[in-house]
């Protein structure tokens, strides 16, 4: 009761509705942000919006690839009824997303940097979004429909785009909703200018299971094309850089080589072989992921600066995540995919000043699904019949999730990947997580895994086949065909 009427005082709703900044980078791993723990780098103003606001340690994804999981955020929806369960479908934007809603309920939308879902963005007042990927450096975009060439670092460009839009492109008498998608940490990562010599001279540690040889379980994760052993480009570890890449200023292009030719060449002269050149390659491509990393954390960092400048930090809510997670080195690889931990685990945190009590920190489950009925609540827009999600309001205005849990909350998620066999060549798999175990299906290897994430967090050992693991084996067999009949997904593939 005590804590009830406490929370009662702590959370009084805002007078008017709040705006929501929507900062979302591209494959970036919960293990390179500090507030997640982070043992390789520190991300100062990601860390920011943890201190002020909550940060999810169990928020995954439905399927961990790029254009799925944009379009199940902005619609609620799993990939089946969004319709792109690969990153080759085309999206409809004639579908009910949540920034069409909220402009409909009286929100100005704006979305700068990457959109990756093949059809235009519908639902924005205005928009300037990359070109396919995208370039990391003097990116191609679309600016309600009409292509501009920019000069600089696509991380900076983006942020430049949405502070000129907040600055003077927004009509001040209406709430907003600001979409900052940076394309940046994804392939082939390539640092900015600002970063092209943190952490020279320094070695990163190593992921315990940089070396996995993937035994104790199914042949799944033989199967796959993604190891930093054998599956890095020669242009991902910055060795040949074709000129399409390179698309730079005279001063740009002289910073990046002053950056590369002595590593390169210190490289070439090493002559490294076996795993010395795994840990060589491991290396070069963490630095320069987190490289990249350190950009978007400065492109945070002057939003939230800006917010404050412009006196409306109080009432904007700020959310930083990414599409999916991601592998840094952890069972050899690169890349994302899978159901395991660290590519179905994304970062998600949140501000929210006067609601969400600062430093809180939430071990329910929650799912990108969430993301549009929980912004549509805040925004008291109509939230469609169809969504899947579930808002996360009430995690964001309690003090601790024995709270929520008083209310009710999911146990279990569902997950599932289709793009069986495309680049990287992992097979398509659904499955389970509660909060303890993780079931996984394969259905073209007829092959099961099933981890126990409190004994086994790095999911080295499947009790898929032991005896003694049976009953909860079924337990989350018959779980995940209870959760397909939920969500409408259906049996075959
Ligand atoms: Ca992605």
């Amino acid at each position: 009761m005590l804590a009830l009427i406490l929370a009662s005082i702590l959370i009084s709703p805002p007078e008017e509705p709040p705006n929501i900044v929507f900062i979302m980078s591209d494959d970036h791993a919960w293990q390179a942000i500090s507030a997640y723990g982070s043992d390789r780098n520190v991300t100062p103003n990601i860390d920011r919006i943890a201190q002020g606001g909550i940060t999810f340690d169990r928020y995954y994804v439905e399927n961990s690839i790029c254009a799925p999981s944009r379009a199940a955020i902005l619609t609620g929806v799993f990939s089946q009824h969004h319709g792109v369960p690969t990153n080759r479908e085309v999206f409809d934007g004639t579908q009910e997303t949540f920034p069409a809603l909220a402009q409909a309920s009286g929100y100005q939308t704006a979305l700068v940097g990457k959109w990756h879902l093949k059809s235009e963005p519908v639902g924005f007042d205005h928009y300037e979004r990359l070109v396919g990927q995208g370039n990391y450096y003097g990116p191609r975009m679309i600016r309600n429909g009409s292509e501009v060439l920019h000069e600089g670092y696509t991380t900076d460009v983006i942020t430049d785009l949405a502070l000129e839009w907040l600055q003077t492109g927004r009509d001040e008498s209406r709430p907003f909703v600001l979409m900052v998608q940076h394309k940046a940490p994804h392939r082939e990562w390539m640092p900015g200018p600002d970063h092209l010599h943190d952490m020279e001279g320094i070695d990163l540690p190593e992921p315990a299971t940089l070396f996995d040889d993937h035994s104790g379980r199914g042949r799944a994760s033989t199967m796959q094309e993604m190891t930093i052993k054998d599956h890095l480009r020669p242009m991902d570890l910055k060795l040949t850089m074709p000129e399409w890449m390179m698309r730079m200023t005279p001063e740009e292009r002289a910073a990046w080589d002053k950056a590369y030719e002595p590593r390169n060449e210190a490289f070439r002269a090493l002559e490294l072989t076996g795993d010395d050149l795994i840990r060589w390659k491991y290396q070069r491509y963490a630095k320069d992921y987190l490289r990249c990393i350190a950009s978007v954390d400065d492109s945070v960092g002057r939003i939230l600066d800006s917010l404050e400048s412009l006196g409306i930090d109080e009432n904007t809510i700020v959310i930083y995540t990414s599409d999916q997670g991601w592998y840094l080195g952890e069972h050899g690889w690169y890349d994302k995919r899978w159901m395991y931990e660290e590519s179905f685990r994304t970062p998600f945190l949140l501000r929210w000043p006067g609601v969400v009590a600062p430093g809180r920190r939430t071990e329910l489950l929650s799912q990108n699904i969430d993301l549009a009925p929980t912004f549509l609540e805040i925004m008291g827009a109509e939230i469609p019949a169809r969504t899947q999600g579930r808002s996360l309001l009430p995690i964001l205005e309690s003090v601790d999730d024995a709270q929520v849990e008083d209310i009710g909350w999911r146990d279990a998620l569902y997950y599932r990947y289709y793009e069986s066999l495309g680049p990287h060549k992992v097979p398509k798999h659904e499955g389970v997580r509660t909060r303890r175990y993780k079931l996984m299906v394969f259905p073209e290897l007829d092959e099961v895994e099933l981890y126990d994430l409190k004994l086994d967090p790095d999911e080295l050992h499947s009790l898929a086949d032991d005896p003694g693991s049976a009953v909860v084996r079924a337990r989350l067999e018959d779980l995940l065909v209870e959760l397909r009949a939920k969500y409408d997904v259906s049996e075959d593939w």
